[in-house]
């Protein structure tokens, strides 16, 4: 197994922030993590496990030890009248994985085709995307206990999945080392088409008979459009999660402002886009030195070139106090901080 020290982290985060980890390792075998189980974290004070770096943002240098999962391997268990159990382990892509899904025919993720990262974070967060969320589609991941040293199974009740949200990233932080996910796929698919630009975007491309393939087409074409993509612009996507306020801070709201969109929550809850409350504090397309906020999508923070990450944090600061201060709505960083 390969140990480096003083490591540049900057190609292993979309940010593009250069930081060095005290120690990098990579795992390519689950020999190789139970060697990194035994040996190598206990000498360490802390421990990142990193996938592709697309929902991190390194404030600092980070003192312990990376853990980069590259566990590699897709493989189709078993299926039943209805469904197809297509097992992934972490390190792999998770939109090749969708690829693989569409190719065979197997629905249930095309609506999340093109988000960045690896397999094994997809849990960590329930990404989502056009009205899906992991744990639609999700049958159950095997994880490693840190600190029993046994491999375990979660499933879908255990995660606890919320919105953006799990179990990994509460009570069960660092604690776990997430090898491979389990997913439950349809034969017949339920095509999920109501959500943003989603219609339009099949219409504009004259599809007249709905498939997966034209879904994740429309989908990659729609996110093309108006995402930065991180070979050019350093970002991790949505800094913020859309804030769900009660309806009546909603109606507040509304009241002064008649155009807030906002998206029924149950009964009693509105969820408002975080990216228009933040295009209404003025800060679309601002930027300090090498930190901003996109032109096109306010939700994304970006490095220019050669913004730090406390840069790109006090950018995030000033946005939640000046949010706050004009709607009374506190913002929640989606990006994990280090
Ligand atoms: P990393 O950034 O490497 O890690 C994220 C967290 O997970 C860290 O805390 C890390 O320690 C932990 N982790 C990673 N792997 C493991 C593992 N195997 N075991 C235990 N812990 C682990 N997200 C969405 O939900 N929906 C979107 O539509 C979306 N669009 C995006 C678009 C762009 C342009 C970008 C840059 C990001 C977007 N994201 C989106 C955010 C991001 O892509 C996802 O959250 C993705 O799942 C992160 O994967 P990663 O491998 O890069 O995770
Ligand atoms: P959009 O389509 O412009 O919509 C703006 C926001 O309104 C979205 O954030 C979405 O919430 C919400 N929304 C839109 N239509 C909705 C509906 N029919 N019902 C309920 N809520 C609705 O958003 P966008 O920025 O282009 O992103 C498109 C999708 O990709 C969204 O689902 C978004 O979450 C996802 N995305 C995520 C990231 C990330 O890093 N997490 C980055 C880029 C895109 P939700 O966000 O709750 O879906």
């Amino acid at each position: 197994m390969k140990i480096n020290n003083h490591f540049n982290l900057q190609p292993y985060n979309t940010f593009g922030i250069q930081v060095y980890a005290n120690t990098f390792t990579a795992i390519n075998t689950i020999e190789e993590l139970a060697e990194t189980v035994y040996e190598l974290i206990p000498q360490y004070k802390q421990h990142l496990i990193l996938g592709g770096g697309s929902n991190i943002l390194f404030t600092k240098n980070f003192d312990g030890l990376v853990i980069k999962n590259n566990l590699k391997g897709i493989t189709i268990e078993r299926e039943d009248e209805q469904h197809i159990y297509v097992k992934a382990n972490a390190g792999e892509n998770w939109h090749e994985l969708v690829m693989f899904c569409i190719e065979n025919n197997f629905a249930g993720v095309e609506n999340l085709s093109l988000i960045p990262g690896c397999v094994g974070a997809a849990p960590m967060q329930n990404i989502g995307a056009y009205g899906v969320e992991l744990k639609d589609v999700f049958y159950c991941l095997e994880a490693y206990d840190i600190y029993n040293k046994t491999l375990v199974t979660f499933n879908k009740a255990d995660c606890k999945f919320g919105y953006r949200e799990s179990v990994f990233k509460h009570t069960h932080k660092n604690k776990f080392i997430i090898t491979g996910i389990t997913l439950q796929l349809n034969k017949i698919p339920q095509f999920k088409t109501a959500y943003g630009a989603i219609e339009q975007e099949l219409a504009k491309m004259n599809i007249t008979e709905l498939s997966i393939k034209a879904i994740a087409n429309a989908v990659m074409n729609i996110r093309q459009s108006k995402l930065p993509n991180p070979v050019q612009i350093g970002n991790a996507g949505s800094f913020f999660k859309n804030p769900i306020v009660e309806n009546a801070v909603y109606h507040q709201i509304k009241a002064n402002y008649p155009t807030v969109p906002g998206y029924k929550e149950g009964e009693n809850h509105t969820k408002i886009p975080a990216a228009w409350l933040i295009e209404q504090c003025g800060f679309k397309g601002y930027r300090v030195n090498d930190a901003g906020c996109h032109h096109l999508q306010p939700l994304v923070l970006v490095n220019y070139g050669k913004a730090t990450g406390e840069e790109i944090f006090a950018l995030s600061e000033k946005i939640i106090d000046t949010v706050y201060k004009k709607f009374t709505i506190f913002l929640e960083r989606e990006v994990n901080i280090y």
